[in-house]
Order: C-alpha cells, then sequence, then structure tokens
C-alpha cells in the first residue's frame, strides 16, 4: 500500500497551492483531479486577463496556471490526472479514496479541494442546438483570435457572460448582448465598458431559434423574443454563457460524512477543519463567516488546511510552516536563483 501524508482532492488554485505548502511541510503529497489538465475552474478562461491576485503583474489566466503549476511542482507531489474521486471511507487510521478508474489511493489526511464540483456548462434547449457546437456555438472561449472581426451574440447578463463580452471587445466587429431579465446582474464597472463601447444590449430578451447558413452547418441568424416582439439578428457566432450545472460527485461513506452546508460545501469548524478528523477543505468548497471567494482566498484556505493536517499526522508539529525567506528548505534553491539574477546582471 502506498500510503501518502495529504491527498489533495481538485487540482484548482486551492489544490495547487495545498500541494506546494504540503511540500514546504515535508508531507508526502497527492493531488488528484477529474480533468486531464490542472488548474481548475481558472483554465475556463484562459484568456481573461487577472488583475487582483496580490503581488502578480495583470496577467492572462492561462499564464497564471502554469505558474501555479509550476510552484504546485516544487516538492514534487504525485499527480494524478483524468481521475475522478468516487467514495472516501476510513479504514482504522487511513482514508480509502475509491476512484472511477477502480484505482484506490491510501492517505493520512484528506484536503478537498473541489470548488465547484465538476462544472457543465447549462446548453441552450433548442432542438437543433447541439449540432452547432462543432461550429459556431460556443459554452466557452479557449482563444479570443477566433473571434477577430466577427459579430458574436452573448447570451446570459451575469459576471460570465459580460467578462466574456468585454474580452471579445478587444477582437469582434460587434458584441450584442441579450439578456432575459430586466437587468444585467455582472459588476457594474464591467457594464459599465459595454455601454462605453456602445455595445447592443436587449435586456427582456431571449432565443428563440437558431437559423442555419444553406449547408445547416452553422448557425447565421439568431431568432430572439423581447417582451413579445421577435428579431432576426445575423451573426458569425453565439456564445452561451447560463451559468453552470454542478456534479456532485464526491462522496463519504455514512460514519465519516462531514457537516454540510446546502447539501453541498463543506462547513468549516474553524481552520479549514471540517468535522470529521483528519478531512479538511480548501477554496470554494469550504464555508464559513467572512469567506473570500477568489483565488486570494483559496491561498489563506490551503495553508490553513495543511497546517492542520500536519498537526493531526504530527500534534508534536510546529502549528505554522516557517516563513519561505528564513526556511532552510529553500537555501539551495535560493543560491541557485541568485545565481541567475546576479548572471544577468
Ligand atoms: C468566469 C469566472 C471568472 C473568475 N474571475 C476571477 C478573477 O478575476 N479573480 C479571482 O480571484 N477569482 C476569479 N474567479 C473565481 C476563481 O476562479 C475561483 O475562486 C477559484 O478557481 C476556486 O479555486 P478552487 O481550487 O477552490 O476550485 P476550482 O478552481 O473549481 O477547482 C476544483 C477542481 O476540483 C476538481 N474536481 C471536482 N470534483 C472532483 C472529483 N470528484 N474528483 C477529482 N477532481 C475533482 C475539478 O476538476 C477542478 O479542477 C472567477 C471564476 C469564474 C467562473
Amino acid at each position: 500500500m502506498d500510503l501518502f501524508d495529504v491527498t489533495i482532492i481538485g487540482g484548482g488554485p486551492a489544490g495547487l497551492y495545498s500541494a506546494f505548502y504540503s511540500g514546504l511541510r515535508n508531507m508526502k503529497t497527492k493531488i488528484i483531479d477529474v480533468q486531464p489538465i490542472l488548474g481548475g475552474k481558472v483554465n475556463t478562461y484562459p484568456e481573461k486577463v487577472l488583475w487582483d491576485v496580490g503581488g502578480l503583474p495583470p496577467m492572462q489566466a492561462q499564464q497564471f496556471v502554469q505558474n501555479l503549476i509550476n510552484q504546485a511542482n516544487t516538492f514534487l507531489p504525485t499527480i494524478c490526472l483524468n481521475t475522478k474521486v468516487e467514495q472516501i471511507e476510513k479504514h482504522g487510521d487511513i482514508f480509502v479514496i475509491s476512484t472511477n478508474s477502480g484505482e484506490v489511493h491510501y492517505s493520512k489526511t484528506i484536503i478537498v479541494a473541489v470548488g465547484g464540483g465538476i462544472l457543465n456548462p447549462i446548453k441552450l434547449e433548442i432542438d437543433c442546438a447541439k449540432k452547432y457546437e462543432k461550429t459556431n456555438l460556443h459554452y466557452t472561449i479557449s482563444g479570443l483570435e477566433r473571434f477577430r472581426n466577427k459579430k458574436v451574440l452573448v447570451s446570459g447578463g451575469g459576471n460570465g457572460a459580460i467578462d466574456w463580452a468585454v474580452e471579445l471587445l478587444l477582437v469582434a466587429n460587434e458584441v450584442v448582448v441579450i439578456y432575459r431579465k430586466d437587468q444585467l446582474t455582472a459588476h457594474e464597472s464591467q457594464v459599465e465598458k459595454l455601454k462605453e463601447h456602445g455595445v447592443q444590449i436587449m435586456l427582456n430578451a431571449e432565443i428563440q431559434d437558431l437559423i442555419s447558413n444553406e449547408d445547416k452547418t452553422a448557425i447565421e441568424e439568431v431568432v430572439v423574443s423581447q417582451n413579445g416582439d421577435t428579431y432576426q439578428l445575423q451573426v458569425d457566432d453565439v456564445l452561451i454563457s447560463h451559468g453552470y450545472n454542478r456534479e456532485v460527485s464526491l462522496t463519504f461513506a455514512d460514519d465519516i460524512k462531514p457537516l454540510l452546508k446546502n447539501d453541498y460545501y463543506l462547513v468549516s469548524q474553524g481552520q479549514c477543519k471540517t468535522s470529521v478528523p483528519g478531512i479538511f477543505g480548501a477554496g470554494d468548497i469550504i464555508s464559513y463567516d467572512d469567506k473570500v471567494g477568489l483565488i486570494v482566498g483559496t491561498f489563506q484556505d490551503a495553508v490553513l488546511a495543511v497546517n492542520n493536517a500536519k498537526l493531526y499526522i504530527d500534534p508534536q508539529a510546529d502549528q505554522y510552516a516557517m516563513v519561505s525567506s528564513h526556511n532552510e528548505k529553500f537555501n539551495e534553491k535560493n543560491r541557485e536563483l541568485l545565481k541567475e539574477i546576479f548572471y544577468k546582471a
């Protein structure tokens, strides 16, 4: 049996930073993620520019994910991708983690960092919609360049939809936003940007139908209903951002069921401990008063979860890791880095 000190379920920002910190605390660490790549939800907005992560210049999310992965790899954790954790049990002192591949993992502690779970975009409920997913009907944007000089209709009014509409202004010829409610619900500053660019915003409006081109491979026009009237809008591409359905994939055996909020979120008992000793939570999955549901918040959770995992395994251990500037684990690496900086200068 290959026993790990810490197994982190989920390789988003919370999981990746937990992996780094767990290595810093000398623990044998594993990350398991259902996706083929690390990065979590941030991979759903690769080209968005992140401004609000402390100490970093504004950068595209894909670059930020790469930085996180590099940092997570500092202490060489074991990484299992394409692996969905299905059930967690406890046999004696050891957590037994079953996965969809049939492979079983063993760990002294667990950090649950599954964020919003496995996210599937809410699809457009129109009969013919599926076939256009191969051409010009999108549920996310994996590259802005594809939309250069195009007319793009964005359906949705929340942060996801409006952030994309703002990004599209950089390349698209024209952006139209339609939303079923009477007011957009995204951040005001982003909505302001759309207005400054004269973007057409249709409220109380919904997609009724999609009209294809001659060879029936792509959408050519979108039929929109608004306040009892219908309009046909010629488009090059359609982006649907109606939110996500959450697949709650992970279950706990009856004797180690943590306290949950809204049947999903782990309730923190303080310091990112769950109600089950040895199981900790970090990132969007853990709930407590004054929680910051942003990337920066995931880092604090990760530190707390890891430090408490360390104490669970070894109650005599220091409560906190030594700060990195004084931490002897970095002595050798610091020498290499400083040499590089010296030679570059
Ligand atoms: C459109 C959008 C824009 C955003 N912009 C910003 C921003 O500008 N700044 C900011 O700070 N935050 C932003 N956020 C929020 C930020 O992305 C999240 O707070 C952050 O990703 C949460 O990290 P996490 O690690 O807790 O969860 P996630 O990033 O959701 O990662 C969870 C991981 O767990 C995996 N997983 C789930 N279930 C299982 C399972 N059963 N087995 C194995 N793996 C599993 C998933 O595959 C995923 O990789 C944005 C979010 C969205 C949706």
